[in-house]
């Protein structure tokens, strides 16, 4: 058996083409079965596989695989799955509660920035008075000398 590397042919990345022909006259690539009966067991099929003008051809590459040894493939194949969505499970609540946490974090710090915004505003309208009564204050002043230097002017 006859076997190179594999081209882009549009099927499987594991796929390999063998030195064989299927009916349609192109090279048969190398398969790898992903049913649960023969899990990983390589076959030979036709280069338009999935195609709809697929001639069907197929043959096994590799020996059958012993029942003892498929079950195990088979149980294996299970556990890695259910492994898989446990742990993607997991990450989905640590993603939630983490998540959870920085909102917390997130509506202190945003309670802390309004309650200085509320001090800053009082700060700003104390400022302001103190603006006016001062403007009042030197208003009332320049005023009360306006009236002085005239009462001064118009005494000789
Ligand atoms: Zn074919």
């Amino acid at each position: 058996m006859r076997t190179t590397t594999s081209k882009s042919s549009g099927l499987n990345p594991d796929e390999v083409e063998s030195g064989l022909t299927c009916y349609c006259g192109l090279r048969s690539p190398i398969l790898t079965a992903k049913t649960r009966k023969n899990a990983g067991r390589r076959f030979y099929g036709c280069a338009k596989f999935d195609g709809p003008s697929c001639c069907n051809f197929f043959m096994w590459a590799d020996p059958k695989i012993p029942d003892g040894a498929r079950d195990m493939i088979v149980d294996l194949l299970d556990r890695n799955q259910a492994l898989s969505e446990s742990s993607q499970s997991k990450r989905d609540e640590i993603d939630v509660s983490s998540l959870l946490a920085k909102m917390k974090a997130q509506k202190a710090k945003n309670r802390l920035l309004k309650e200085e915004l509320a001090r800053v505003k009082q700060e700003k309208i104390q400022y302001q008075l103190a603006f006016f009564l001062c403007m009042f204050c030197n208003i009332l002043w320049v005023i009360c000398n306006l009236k002085a230097s005239e009462k001064f002017l118009s005494l000789p």
